[in-house]
């Protein structure tokens, strides 16, 4: 659903990706990790355009997105094709959580109310807040708003979704029900492609784990090969300081 190919990516001399190729499988769940500055966020976020880039091409569930955003058409399928949830919730602050959830899928699926609510109720229940839909995202603890933002993104229904450290600002004890509502989406096989520090998750979920240093693929294999023997010696310095 996903292929990369010798994508390059600089923000001005700073050459931040390096002729990355990548395949995503439907259904696959990829665990990306590496240091920080290593260009985890710029990878994935160049997936739904919301980078660009300067050689290469990616290809999104057979739309394809060019260097410099020459794609204009193809970005805005793929922005209703691919979900994303940040480190940052990035809720909107002034609606109510069901509000949040209905809001793209009426707008841009143009959903009747009546079923984009019917759809938000579903999928808040699956994430285990519906007794909050009528809150303010302010409300909320970190860890209720970031599944807030998982069903946010969930009612686009999605082909693909992609985090960004979605458990790296909420405090320890809210780490695990994120996590949670994650790995049923595992289990109910939506492609996924994820940027974690979590080493334990990423061993549990993943299919695939990507090592990226500076800006390169390095090392990638099933997480129990990635982890138990790495074969770089880049890979087993980033993991020593990890595990
Ligand atoms: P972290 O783990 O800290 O989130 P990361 O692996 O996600 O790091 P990126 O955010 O992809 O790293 O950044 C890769 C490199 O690109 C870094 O050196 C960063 O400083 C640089 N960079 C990222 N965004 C920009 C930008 N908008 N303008 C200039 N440089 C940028
Ligand atoms: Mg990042």
């Amino acid at each position: 659903i996903v292929r990369m190919a010798r994508v390059n990516k600089h923000f001005g001399n700073l050459h931040v990706l390096k002729d990355i190729d990548l395949e995503v499988q439907p259904g696959e769940v990829v665990v990306v990790i590496g240091a920080s500055g290593s260009g985890k966020s710029t990878l994935i976020r160049c997936i739904n355009g919301l980078e660009e880039f300067q050689q290469g091409h990616i290809e999104v569930d057979a739309k394809e997105l060019l260097p410099d955003g020459k794609s204009a058409r193809a970005l805005q399928k793929i922005r209703t094709e691919v979900g994303m949830v940040f480190q940052q919730f990035n809720l909107f602050p002034h609606l109510s959580v069901l509000d949040n959830v209905i809001l793209a899928p009426m707008k841009v699926r143009g959903w009747s109310r009546a079923d984009a609510v019917e759809t938000a109720e579903r999928l808040l229940e699956r994430v285990g807040i519906a007794d909050q839909s009528a809150k303010h995202p302010g409300q909320l603890s970190g860890g209720q708003q970031q599944r807030v933002a998982l069903a946010r993104a969930l009612a686009m229904e999605p082909r693909l979704m992609l985090f960004d450290e979605p458990t790296s600002a909420l405090d320890p004890e809210m780490i695990g029900e994120v996590l949670d509502a994650m790995r049923e989406l595992a289990k109910e096989g939506m492609t996924m492609v994820i940027v974690t520090h979590e080493m334990g998750f990423a061993r549990e979920v993943a299919d695939r784990v990507i090592f990226i240093h500076q800006g390169e693929i390095v090392e990638q294999a099933p997480p129990e090969r990635l982890f138990d023997s790495p074969q770089n010696e880049r890979t087993r310095n980033f993991l020593s300081r990890v595990l």
